[in-house]
């Protein structure tokens, strides 16, 4: 088997360092593995974008960092959030870094967003249960996050249900659910994928905003090398389960080793 084009270690500690992480879908004696040994690490601070085609892995990949796989899958590996080792870790603590550190935004909000509740209810919600706040407290603080991700009418917004919302100001809404935590790191899975391409430019440049004021740590996972090239500090090229290179984006760019990186780039209108 050819070895993957990594980097050597990060010199500095990463906040998430993903080692040898393997996710295999089955149930009692048969069991296959979709993802192979994947290493990857995300400094503090640092945008890294996790690219590759549909099918590669890279949704299992983010949905094993927190255990958030389905029933008939299991990991093994090594998962490290600032030095703490979160596989086989209990489902409490895992609950906590959920709730804290780590948050997750998806590619379809409307998944996640409950179609009976207002967008400020979802909001109030995702305040209150990490901070400690009185519901008129975490009201106000739901506009503040409204306006923090440029929602238009935050004062409007927080009455409206998810379906009232466009595509975009779902995506948005979701962003403000996310940063409720102030987390250290945000996993972002295709998060513009189902939006107008203007609107995917709005959310990219929300994204970046966001990372450079609060300095959180951004894991994007896409399929868009044009993505990559907007917001990418460092890239980690997925292709059938495995990584095949790592580099900086701007070394990606200029010097894709990997033959199969080069074929995505080619393939970049
Ligand atoms: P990507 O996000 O890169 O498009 P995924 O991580 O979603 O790819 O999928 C990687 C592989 O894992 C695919 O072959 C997919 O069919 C398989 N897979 C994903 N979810 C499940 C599941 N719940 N059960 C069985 N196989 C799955
Ligand atoms: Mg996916």
């Amino acid at each position: 088997m050819t070895q993957p084009l990594l980097e050597k270690a990060p010199a500095t500690t990463a906040l998430l360092e993903i080692r040898d992480v393997s996710v295999e879908f089955g149930g009692g004696r048969r069991w296959k593995a979709v993802t192979h040994d994947v290493t990857l690490s995300v400094a503090p601070g640092e945008t890294v974008a996790l690219v590759g085609e549909s099918g590669s892995g890279k949704s299992v990949t983010a949905m094993a960092i927190l255990d958030l796989l389905p029933a008939n899958a299991r990991r093994t590996g090594s998962i490290l959030l600032d030095g703490e080792e979160l596989v086989g870790a209990g489902e409490k603590r895992l609950r906590q870094v959920r709730g804290n550190d780590v948050a997750v935004i998806f590619q379809e909000p409307m998944t996640a967003l409950n179609p009976v509740y207002t967008i400020g209810h979802h909001l109030v919600e995702a305040i209150r249960s990490h901070r400690d706040v009185s519901k008129a407290d975490a009201e106000v603080r739901a506009v503040e996050l409204l306006r923090q991700v440029h929602m238009p009418e935050p004062e409007t917004k927080v009455k409206h249900y998810p379906h009232q919302l466009s595509g975009g100001q779902r995506q948005r809404a979701m962003i403000a659910m996310a940063m409720a935590s102030e987390p250290r790191l945000l996993i972002a899975d295709e998060p513009t994928t189902a939006l107008d391409v203007t609107v995917q430019a709005e959310i990219l440049d929300l994204v970046r905003e966001l990372q450079q004021r609060t300095g959180m740590s951004v894991l994007i996972i896409t399929h868009d090398m044009g993505v990559v090239a907007d917001v990418a500090d460092r890239v980690v090229v997925m292709r059938d389960g495995r990584v095949v290179e790592s580099a900086p984006a701007r070394e990606l760019f200029a010097r894709p080793r990997h033959e199969y990186t080069q074929a995505l780039l080619a393939a970049v209108p």
